[in-house]
């Protein structure tokens, strides 16, 4: 058995730690989460363990990416089970920083982004969200210096935008996107899903349905456009209420009209009840 990760809580012991793991040049991936842990997460940690020598997960649930509206307040906190799950994967360093060590009194700056962060998906229905989550990821790149850090593709637009912002910032952070992980029918495990009821539940699978039949209708050369009306009404269908059901260059998420222009992306948006789930696929 290796050792249970250490768990740094303030600057100074996250300094200790991070001095320790890079002992004898070792390189470090950080795997930034917001907590409630699942199995999405830990295929970041075994792929964040391929790619350097240490690895470093983020825990915290962070604010300023959320609208007043929105749940920080209810989001899920299973910090005791995200640890013991992160023993189980070999983590070396749990950053858990309370909110107070990341933005302290006067905390007064923000990362600006633009190009992949004003795609008109995410950024129309959460015009906060990109501002609150570059910030925080400048700040924990800063923070923790990782050679690599790992995201899930299964938040697409983030990825872009966190892949554009260390890139023209200069982070010095390779960032790598990792594959989206399903439950058995389909649907994309997020934090969120324990939001859903029971009967939710049972029809939230549509989602990704309704992303693979748009898929396979533009591979069979129908137009993007009638291939995704009738995922819209799929999902219309299902009880969800759409926010977007949109085909995109899979690099520059520009708007795409043919499939010869690609390759295409698909992404989706919609809430079932009070829960809004987001998900996508490659054409
Ligand atoms: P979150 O805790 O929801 O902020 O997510 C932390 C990281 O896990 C982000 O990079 C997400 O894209 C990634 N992630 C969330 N759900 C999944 C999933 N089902 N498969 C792969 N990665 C995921």
């Amino acid at each position: 058995m290796s050792r249970p990760p250490v768990v740094a809580r303030t600057f100074p012991a996250l300094r200790r730690a991070l001095a320790e793991l890079r002992r004898r040049d070792a390189s470090v991936a950080l795997v930034p989460t917001m907590g409630a842990l699942h199995d999405g997460h830990l295929s970041l940690v075994r792929l964040a363990k391929r790619r350097a020598d240490k690895v470093v997960v983020s825990v915290f649930v962070n604010p300023t990416q959320f609208a007043p509206h929105e749940d920080f307040g209810s989001y899920p906190r299973t910090f005791k089970t995200d640890a013991a799950k992160l023993a189980g994967e070999s983590v070396d360093l749990i950053w858990n920083p309370d909110i107070k060590a990341m933005y302290p009194d006067g905390f007064a700056s923000k990362i600006l982004t633009e190009g992949p962060a004003l795609a008109g998906l995410e950024d129309r229905f959460r015009p906060h969200f990109f501002g609150g989550v570059a910030t925080v990821v400048g700040k924990l790149f800063n923070q923790c210096r990782p050679d690599v850090a790992i995201f899930g593709s299964k938040d697409f637009q983030q990825l872009r935008v966190v892949t554009r912002m260390a890139a023209d910032l200069d982070m010095g952070v390779k960032v790598i996107g990792a594959p989206t992980v399903r439950e058995r029918d389909g649907l994309a495990m997020s934090s969120r899903n324990v939001y859903l009821s029971a009967e939710e539940r049972a029809v939230a699978p549509t989602l990704y349905r309704a992303l693979k039949e748009v898929a396979k209708r533009i591979k069979a050369g129908k137009s993007i456009e009638s291939s995704l009306a009738a995922g819209a009404e799929l999902i219309a269908e299902a009880g969800f209420v759409l926010d977007y059901l949109e085909a995109r260059h899979a690099d520059t998420l520009a708007p795409i009209k043919s499939i010869k222009n690609g390759p295409i992306r698909l992404l989706v948006a919609a809430k079932l009840g009070k829960t809004r789930l987001i998900d996508n696929i490659a054409v």
